[in-house]
């Protein structure tokens, strides 16, 4: 191996063992050669996934851990395979989808077998009368998006990492997407799931509205970050293309009012498609071009569905958003956010010109939902190297919202600024209530955290694990194990 391992998790987490040949020669009898790859330029490339702190050691060469191997299997047949085998000769196995995740989720901290589900890319079946769609889990996002609008559909969900992400990912890390507020979450969204456990076993569950034959277990894969199988296929609610789209803008002097205005307009029944708040200091961030907007909070809106709704719920809109004091401020600034959504070209130009940047998703009742912010930019304020702090909300919900937080610096000591930051937000978090992640998951980033977010509930996940993965073979020391 002639890649430099001598990135900072080297101490903690040791290099293992190497594969045994035959372990790799019964893997490559079931996916054949040509798809279980060792080269060294596909071991970097499977070394790590977006967790920015990654990309600052990879810019320096470093490089977090390495897997032995990687295999892209083309069926759920080849993936149970490979799971027994690597039960058989006890080799560490991570899944891996699109390494988008952004904590440190993929990273084969112990080595082992990546298996990349990629290839496992086809939509099986859709059915126009229940309005669901099957599809392998590996299928990438955008592809998967595309060729619902081809049909006539949309699948609800859009993740800013749609064009990279898979459907598997979105199912393990729990996700939600641009269009949550009318559409759902993931979770709201997957009807049902297959998927290999650790003893090899293909679980399937029913596609059915709803059952009440004890609790419905396929949830547990839903955030299980690999920890608990691989998610092969999964069943997910599509919907008609909408009939009609409405995009609004409304201005406002305090983040506090845009936040009342969201929280009655929800309260009435209403849940516009998009809706997202920014604080001042992101509205000088990303519609600079928009002079009026100088010193404001943005709310946007994208609505969309049949034609009669939504014109009905454009008129709700305005009518709550003018009560808390909001000016219409037309469809620019939306257009804009459509156009320039999927962009982080910015982000990547500024890490290489040697910041640190990174973004926090959290959660909280409307109660809490300006106390939190105010809180948590506080709190990003006064670590030492913050240059930059800001927020905003994008997820809603009649109970409350998510805030998401953006961070940045220029440090001195990188990791030292990045996990202050990382643990002033945690801390005002868990102090206030509120959830330490919305929609990214726990990865490596919050292990820290985890046990004091789900108190009790860790143990019995624990103990979940334990019986499931009793050779703790599957993605070794993520969501809050190993420490
Ligand atoms: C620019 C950018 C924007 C983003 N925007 C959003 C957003 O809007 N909303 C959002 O929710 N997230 C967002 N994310 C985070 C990330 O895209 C999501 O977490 C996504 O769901 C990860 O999918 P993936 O296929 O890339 O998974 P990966 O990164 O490959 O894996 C993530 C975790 O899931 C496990 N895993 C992957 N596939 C499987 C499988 N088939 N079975 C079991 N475990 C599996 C991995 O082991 C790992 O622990 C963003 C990330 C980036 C970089």
């Amino acid at each position: 191996m002639m890649a430099d391992k001598a990135g900072p998790l080297k101490e903690t987490f040791p290099h293992p063992p190497r594969l045994s040949d035959a372990f790799l020669e019964e893997v490559e009898k079931v996916v054949g050669s040509a798809d279980l790859k060792t080269s060294e330029a596909e071991l970097i490339a499977h070394s790590r996934d977006f967790w920015p702190l990654s990309q600052i050691w990879f810019l320096k060469g470093k490089i977090p851990a390495l897997p032995e191997a990687v295999a892209y299997p083309e069926s759920t047949q080849e993936v149970a395979k490979i799971v027994k085998l690597s039960a058989k000769y006890n080799v560490p196995i991570v899944p891996y989808g699109g390494g988008t995740g952004v904590l440190g989720g993929a990273v084969p901290l112990f080595g082992g077998l990546v298996v990349d589900i990629k290839k496992m890319n086809e939509i099986l079946e859709v059915n126009d009368k229940s309005l669901l769609v099957k599809v392998q889990a590996g299928i990438n996002g955008w592809r998967y998006e595309e060729a619902l609008n081809s049909l006539g559909y949309t699948g609800g969900h859009i993740p800013q990492s749609l064009p990279s992400s898979t459907v598997g990912g979105w199912i393990a890390c729990r996700a939600a997407g641009q269009f949550s507020t009318k559409y759902g979450k993931i979770e709201d969204l997957v009807v049902s799931v297959e998927a290999v456990m650790p003893d090899g076993k293909v679980v399937k569950s029913k596609t059915v509205p709803r059952s009440s034959t004890g609790p419905r277990l396929e949830q547990l894969l839903l955030g299980s970050e690999g920890i608990l199988g691989i998610i092969t296929e999964a069943t997910l609610h599509i919907f008609p293309f909408p009939e009609k789209r409405v995009l609004l803008s409304f201005a406002f002097d305090e983040l506090e009012r845009p936040l009342e205005a969201v929280r009655k307009i929800l309260r009435r029944g209403f849940f516009p498609a998009v809706v997202r708040i920014y604080d001042e200091a992101e509205v000088s961030l990303h519609f600079r071009n928009l002079k009026e907007l100088e010193g404001k909070s943005l709310l946007l809106f994208v609505l969309e569905g049949d034609a009669k709704l939504t014109d009905l719920e454009a008129e709700v809109v305005a009518e709550e958003c003018r009560k808390e004091g909001g000016s219409f401020n037309g469809e620019e600034p939306v257009k804009h956010w459509l156009k320039t959504r999927f962009d982080v070209h910015l982000l990547a130009e500024m890490v290489k010109a040697g910041a640190v940047i990174d973004t926090i998703e959290i959660a909280t009742t409307w109660d809490k939902a300006t106390e939190l912010y105010h809180r948590t930019i506080e709190s990003l304020q006064a670590v030492d190297g913050t240059v930059h702090a800001s927020g905003h909300f994008s997820h809603f919900y009649q109970d409350g919202a998510c805030l998401y937080l953006t961070f940045g610096g220029f440090p001195t000591s990188p990791e030292e600024y990045y996990w202050q930051a990382w643990g002033a937000v945690m801390e005002t978090t868990l102090k206030l209530g509120g959830t330490i992640s919305h929609h990214h998951g726990v990865g490596l980033v919050r292990a820290k955290w985890i046990h004091e977010e789900l108190g009790e509930y860790f143990e019995v996940l624990k103990k979940i694990k334990s019986a499931i993965d009793p050779l703790k073979i599957f993605n070794p020391g993520k969501l809050g194990w190993g420490e």
